[in-house]
């Protein structure tokens, strides 16, 4: 848009081949001139997240080709201490699991604070103004890190911090995972949902598993089940239109 146009106006994308942040990057593609894209890679058994986003990245480049021009550079930050303060590595005999508050127990706290600080931190270096990520405080009320009032407050503290006028973009705030289907159709038609379906990874156990209709995953950890279920009343919602 041409409000966005010019110097500083570019995007960082946090983009880590999930359906959720696959989306919000087609939503920084059709918006500003100049996207990048930050993984962060810190001993996650989700490592197939991680190998998805090239995929990911090089899909949607040919899916649109004013979205391969804007598409800059990749960059990934590993952060190995992340891994360290998880309960699975504080106490090594404990297995992965879903605790109470449907969170997996590798969760760290907070997580979302520290990884919009080093993209505050990229996007200085990179001239970029916008930080987009795809937090949601609908379906996962249970990360208080991605709350709407975390995040404004967040932008305060950086913008404050490192003498910026950064804007912290949380297309997906409120919309469920129905909605986020639909987004993706919106900016990127049936072949987005497509691309989306069969490339993106969202399941917390790192599972490939199966071709499901909503794309691969174990079909049964708390973000295989949302993903599945928000598909299914995005199509049926398509069905009856
Ligand atoms: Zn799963």
């Amino acid at each position: 848009m041409s409000a966005d146009a010019g110097p500083g106006s570019g995007a960082l994308v946090l983009f880590s081949g999930g359906q959720d942040s696959t989306t919000t990057l087609a939503w920084a593609l059709d918006r500003f001139e100049r996207v990048e894209t930050l993984g962060f890679d810190y001993g996650q058994r989700h490592r197939i997240e991680l190998d998805c986003r090239v995929k990911v990245r090089a899909a949607m480049a040919a899916l649109n080709p004013a979205w391969a021009a804007k598409l800059g550079e990749d960059h990934t930050l590993a952060l190995d201490a992340l891994g360290a303060v998880s309960d699975t590595a504080l106490t090594r005999d404990v297995a992965i699991e879903m605790t109470e508050g449907g969170l997996p127990n590798t969760f760290v706290p907070g997580r979302n604070i520290i990884f919009l600080t080093f993209a505050a931190a990229l996007a200085y270096r990179r001239g970029l103004k916008h930080i987009v990520g795809g937090m949601c405080e609908t379906d996962f009320s249970g990360y208080p890190d991605c709350r709407d009032d975390t995040i404004k407050a967040l932008q305060v503290a950086l913008n404050l911090g490192m003498d910026r006028r950064f804007v912290l973009e949380t297309p997906l705030m409120w919309i469920d995972k129905a909605e986020t289907w639909r987004l993706a159709e919106r900016l990127g038609g049936r072949a987005l949902v497509d691309l989306i379906v069969e490339d993106t990874h969202t399941c917390y156990l790192g599972e490939r598993g199966p071709r499901h209709l909503w794309g691969h995953g174990c079909g049964t950890c708390p973000a295989c089940e949302l993903r599945a279920e928000g598909f299914a009343r995005y199509e049926a919602a398509r069905v009856s239109e």
